[in-house]
């Protein structure tokens, strides 16, 4: 079989523990921009804006952050999942999923219905705020409306700490628990499907090649070529929404409506 295509559709039906593993690239059809593709974040921010030292450096740096992160925020908030995070859905109801490790901080996943305990969020998400102190966490809904337009947010209601997305920033540990559980989940699968990731950012770019390690084949669906690419059973530089769709239709599995936003 020399089809990429049919390729990962065979690989999807033999599958029966399969690791999705999601980057930017995933959330792009939704309307929320990648950072490396072509219009993506990087065009039009500096990154050095989100290391967490310029974060700590002062008030100035801070409010900086805070009227990027607004910007980001407001765009998820309109964004409603698409075909590829459906898929992720049909392949969770089939019994195939053992869960999605995701770097996107955009929720979509659990927005497409895909139960939250199947998501695992190696850098956060931007719809909680916590304490960089305390650890407090609270709902961004209704912290969002005390940051004024400059960016001045209000400092942690229980300790007076800095209070800041719960995403993981530049320079800021990855969360020992998680790391642990996306590995025991990718030492478990027995397909690594990558959907949407340059693959250049680590320690989250480990897990496909240690997939492999485990003696599971690694799939990957991703417009841009990947550094993993020629470890890779099988690679679709493609869409997303379409490769996925495609592969659901060809599964049998009929097209789930599409969520609402994640606002409403
Ligand atoms: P990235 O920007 O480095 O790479 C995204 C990749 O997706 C690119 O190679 C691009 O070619 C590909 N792509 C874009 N649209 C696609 C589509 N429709 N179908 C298939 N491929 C497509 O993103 P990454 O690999 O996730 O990098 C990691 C960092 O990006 C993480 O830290 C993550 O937190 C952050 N990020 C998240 C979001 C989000 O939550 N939606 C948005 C921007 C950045």
């Amino acid at each position: 079989m020399s089809d990429p295509m049919d390729k990962l559709i065979a690989l999807t039906r033999q599958a029966g523990r399969i690791v999705v593993f999601t980057g930017a690239g995933i959330s792009t059809e939704s309307g929320i921009p990648d950072f490396r593709g072509p219009g993506g974040v990087w065009e039009k921010y500096d990154p050095n804006d989100f290391h967490i030292d310029r974060f700590l450096a002062s008030a100035e740096s801070r409010r900086r952050y805070w009227q990027r992160s607004t910007d980001m925020y407001n765009q998820i908030l309109l964004a409603r999942p698409n075909a590829a995070h459906q898929a992720v859905l049909a392949l969770e109801r089939m019994g195939k999923l053992g869960a999605v490790i995701t770097q996107n901080i955009d929720g979509l996943h659990q927005a497409a219905g895909t139960a939250s305990d199947q998501v695992i969020e190696l850098h956060g998400s931007t719809l909680y705020i916590s304490c960089l102190s305390c650890g407090s966490r609270h709902d961004r809904a209704t912290f969002q409306p005390k940051v004024s337009p400059a960016g001045d947010a209000p400092d942690c209601a229980q300790c007076g700490g800095l209070m800041k997305p719960a995403t993981i920033s530049f320079g800021q540990m990855l969360i020992p628990e998680t790391l642990a559980r996306a590995g025991e989940e990718t030492d478990a699968c027995d397909l690594f499907l990558v959907i949407g990731s340059s693959l250049v950012v680590y320690p989250a770019a480990e897990f496909p090649i240690r997939a492999i390690r485990g003696g599971a084949p690694l799939a990957i669906v991703n417009r841009q070529e990947t550094p993993h690419d020629p470890y890779a059973t099988v690679v679709l530089n493609d869409s997303a929404g379409e490769v996925m769709s495609g592969v659901m239709a060809a599964l049998g599995v009929e097209a789930i409506p599409v969520a609402a936003p994640l606002h409403s």
